[in-house]
């Protein structure tokens, strides 16, 4: 059997593993294939549409919740205010109606949902002597309570990653058949992360709380940055920042009616990011200089990594994702030390505004089907999961 030779399982294992697989509805027989010599061997296909999984993409932009199948085909989507508008008790309050919403959109039956991804920026680990909280990001954010919510609201279970590592896994999900070996995404929301997929695996670090991409050092003498240094790359270029020197060119501001309350930094950004998009030479001006060190820091990263392929996702680059593109990926062909052995291929991610949702629905779906489970499923979810399947034992 070619599976048992490839995964190095026995061919029983495999046998039984198939025929669960086959009996849920996840896997289909769709034939015999030619003999090498023994028994035909039976062909399997993935039955996409046997299971979806929900993606909800937290930022202080927006909220952007995704149906995906099985492959990571995104068959419905919506999107609805960010955490910048809302409080926590909203999220939990309306997804159970939004995604009900969407499975109706997509004719996908209640009991084919598989559980629930959420992402979010990766602000789990303060500890009494680490790096204090981003003032704007509230603390009622905090990972633990949003998946207690969302597990409560809507009894499925849920999977929580950084947003980061989820656009890293939604970007390598939904592409692996070209993706090269080893690439980073480069995630701009209100902070600025990064993913890294190396040896088909997305990296982690010791406690997901990898690719502070925002914290890289840019200037030491720079201004103070929450994490305790100085000059960091978010100080100098996240959304935020570019906000801060809009503000302080003044009739710019006026023209832009920008508000400067901390609550509308998403919305100023969004004026400024349109503005560009328009022709505006002082605030393509602005996006110019913090994408320029965005690579800065870029060519650093890969100075040590060697990387092949960064890939650009994020809600900040609504807008002026091709002008950021096109500015780091200069920085990279004019600075990277390997610049002269291969390129560094900057590129905006194929999945849009969509890669960290479904990379959030990709982890609920492989937390799922893998075994893999960090958290425990609420009971009831678990009962029903049980439910499905000695259902389809017995077909
Ligand atoms: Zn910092």
């Amino acid at each position: 059997m070619e599976i048992a030779a490839r995964s190095g399982l026995t061919e029983a294992t495999v046998s039984r593993i198939v025929k669960q697989l086959v009996q849920s509805g996840i896997v289909i027989e769709t034939g015999r294939g030619s003999s090498t010599g023994g028994k035909r061997p039976t062909l399997l296909e993935l039955n996409r549409t046997a299971r979806f999984a929900v993606g909800i993409l937290l930022s202080d932009r927006r909220t952007t919740y995704v149906l995906t199948d099985l492959s990571g085909a995104v068959v419905a989507s919506d999107e609805a205010a960010g955490t910048a508008h809302i409080r926590r008790g909203d999220v939990a309050a309306t997804a159970p109606g939004v995604i009900d919403s969407l499975l109706e959109q997509a004719k996908a039956p209640r009991e084919a949902l598989l559980g629930i991804g959420v992402a979010i920026p990766g602000r789990e680990e303060y500890g009494e002597s680490g790096p204090r909280p981003d003032p704007e990001w509230r603390p009622e954010w905090d990972w633990a309570a949003v998946e207690q919510d969302l597990a409560k609201a809507t009894g499925r279970p849920i999977s929580v990653e950084n947003d980061s590592t989820c656009a890293a896994i939604g970007e390598f999900w939904t592409t692996q058949g070209s993706a090269a070996a080893d690439f980073a995404v480069v995630n701009l929301a209100s902070g600025i992360g990064f993913g890294l997929v190396t040896a088909g695996d997305v990296y982690r670090g010791a406690t997901s709380n990898v690719g502070e991409l925002g914290h890289v050092i840019l200037d030491v003498n720079g201004p103070e940055c929450t994490c305790g240094s100085r000059g960091c790359l978010e100080m100098l270029a996240a959304s935020k920042a570019i906000v801060r020197s809009a503000l302080g060119d003044r009739a710019f501001a006026h023209d832009l009616a920008l508000s400067g309350a901390p609550e509308d930094a998403p919305d100023d950004y969004d004026r400024i990011a349109r503005a560009s998009a328009d022709g505006d030479g002082r605030a393509t001006a602005l996006i110019v200089d913090a994408a320029r060190l965005l690579g800065k820091a870029l060519v650093s990263v890969t100075n040590v990594l060697d990387l092949e392929r960064i890939v650009l996702t994020g809600p900040a680059l609504d807008h002026v994702g091709s002008e950021v593109a096109r500015v780091v990926g200069e920085e990279l062909s004019d600075h990277a030390y390997v610049r002269r052995i291969h390129p560094t291929h900057v590129q905006l991610s194929r999945n849009g505004r969509l890669a960290s949702s479904i990379g959030a629905a990709s982890l609920a779906i492989h937390e799922q089907l893998g075994g893999f489970h960090r958290t425990a499923a609420p009971q009831e979810s678990a009962d029903h999961e049980q439910s499905i399947r000695q259902r389809s034992t017995k077909e």
